[in-house]
């Protein structure tokens, strides 16, 4: 139709910025509108965290099944992986959590609309269903939650033997073998979660070690335990080209100069993500953007156009769900009048590899970098009664703390539940916390939250239970 329907606020894309940002801004009074191409979740609940997470899941507890626990005197004959069996699982944890959504957003009454949006001027877009059917809606503000989607290597053309992120995790079948481009931390997670399921795998990475974005020690104790299971590793590896057949491909690479293959059933490609920017129309509304795509805005999410918001993987910052929802909220706050604004010291960076590998804030040396008089205190997993009964003794946390008072400013966790036990120092960044604050907290034993704790009693200099 060409009449226009009028809405308070319009957010585009539902992922994990899009559908909170427009519950937000529903329950701070504004109609809301919000506009979905694909499935509601976006790349998040659909085809990222959480399907990886569940498949990561089921390679942990095939992993255990199969291997036993030798020590603990657990043995195991004949574990069986019925793969798609798995897969059927790991959808319907998607189904139940993208219902979810649509139930909270109907819930808020926001109202859900499918197609896709193109930009026509500051105030007006056109959704189109297909080809032939469109409705232009009128917005007050606009909210912009996009999102992203693999980057293609040009030499590395997506196809079934080729995969991006997405193929990876709906394979119907577990490969024997698998080349995995790109060590950060989705390759790194897919690259565990195959290996636990039985895969073979070779992860190929440009850079001098993997997983740049932790700290050397932390990316070297995952390093460890996937070559454990079997996963080799090549670092300044650059992959120069595939040769495909009907029965697997033929991967080569540049290893430190020298010229090597690899025969797998695929190749996965994970070498960072491109903010989908390039076909809204944006630009001709003076909407600024990098080189790069992303969008440029300002504390508040404001873009260069004033009733145009953007939040998510198409802004700058780490490329993770609970940034874009965070955003989201902020943006969907300052348009209702609130004096919202981001501060990103308290964005956990988490990678779920094997050991899980999490960090806030900053780390001693970005803390000595940005002038902090800082200092780390270490805890070993090892002098945690919970983590030894847990059979999890490799790891350890690090808190940064300001030596002057003890104000906490950072945290690093490797270890089993390291996602978890970083929120923890995240809430002491957030609550401008010391870590005498964090000791004298009594925590419950024997649980994993001691090793927070006893760091921060390493930090004052008093640990119990370490010397
Ligand atoms: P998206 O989730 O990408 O959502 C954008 C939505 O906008 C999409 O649904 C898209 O269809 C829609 N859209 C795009 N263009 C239009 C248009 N023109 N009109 C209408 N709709 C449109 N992050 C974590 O924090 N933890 C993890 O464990 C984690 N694991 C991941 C694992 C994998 C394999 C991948 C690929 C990513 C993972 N991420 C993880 C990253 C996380 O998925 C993203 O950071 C997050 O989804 C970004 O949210 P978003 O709202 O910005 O965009």
């Amino acid at each position: 139709g060409d009449f226009a329907e009028e809405i308070d606020t319009l957010v585009v894309g539902a992922g994990p910025g899009g559908y909170v940002a427009a519950i937000r801004a529903a329950q701070l009074g504004q109609k809301v509108t919000i506009v979905e191409k694909g499935n509601l979740g976006g790349v998040c609940l659909n085809v990222g965290c959480v399907p990886s997470k569940a498949l990561i899941e089921a390679g942990h507890k095939y992993e255990s099944v199969s291997e036993g626990y030798d020590d603990m005197g657990i043995t195991s004959e004949g574990a069986k992986l019925d793969f798609s069996k798995v897969q059927e699982w790991k959808n319907s944890v998607v189904q139940k959590l993208t219902g979810g959504v649509e139930g909270l957003l109907k819930g808020n009454n926001v109202n859900i609309v499918h197609g896709e949006v193109y930009f026509s001027d500051d105030s007006t877009v056109k959704v189109s269903q297909d080809e032939y059917s469109s409705q232009t809606y009128k917005f007050n503000n606009c909210i912009v939650a996009t999102g992203s989607r693999p980057i293609e290597l040009p030499t590395f053309k997506y196809s079934d033997r080729v995969l991006d992120s997405t193929k990876a995790l709906e394979l119907q079948d577990v490969p024997e073998k698998l080349v995995v481009i790109g060590g950060g931390y989705i390759g790194v997670e897919l690259a565990g979660a195959y290996a636990s399921l039985g895969t073979e795998v070779t992860v190929l990475e440009g850079g001098s070690r993997i997983l740049a974005g932790f700290e050397k020690q932390m990316a070297q104790l995952v390093q460890r335990s996937l070559k454990k299971k079997g996963v080799t590793f090549a670092t300044e590896a650059k992959a120069t080209g595939v040769e495909e057949s009907d029965s697997g491909v033929k991967v080569s690479a540049e290893v430190k100069g020298e010229e090597q293959t690899y025969d797998a059933d695929y190749v996965l490609v994970c070498v960072g993500r491109k903010p989908n920017t390039d076909e809204l129309g944006l630009e001709q509304l003076g909407v600024k953007m990098s080189d790069n795509g992303l969008i440029e805005v300002d504390k508040q999410c404001r873009t260069s156009v004033s009733n145009i918001y953007a939040i998510g993987d198409i802004i700058d910052g780490p490329p993770l769900a609970h940034k874009a929802s965070y955003e989201g909220k902020v943006a969907a706050e300052v348009i209702s009048g609130e004096a919202s604004e981001v501060d990103y010291l308290g964005i956990p960076l988490v990678a779920f590899s094997e050991p899980e590998l999490a960090s806030v804030g900053y780390t001693e040396a970005e803390a000595k970098e940005a002038g902090f008089d800082a200092v780390g205190s270490k805890f070993p997993f090892q002098a945690n009664g919970r983590a030894l009964s847990l059979n999890a003794s490799d790891g350890f946390l690090k808190l940064v703390t300001r030596k002057d008072d003890g104000l906490v400013i950072g945290g690093q966790v490797a270890g089993p539940n390291a996602s978890d036990m970083i929120a923890e120092v995240g809430l002491a960044i957030e609550a401008g916390m010391t870590a005498e604050d964090l000791a004298m907290t009594i925590h419950a034993h024997p649980t994993m939250g001691e090793i927070t704790m006893e760091a921060a009693e390493v930090a004052i200099g008093r640990p119990v239970h370490i010397k």
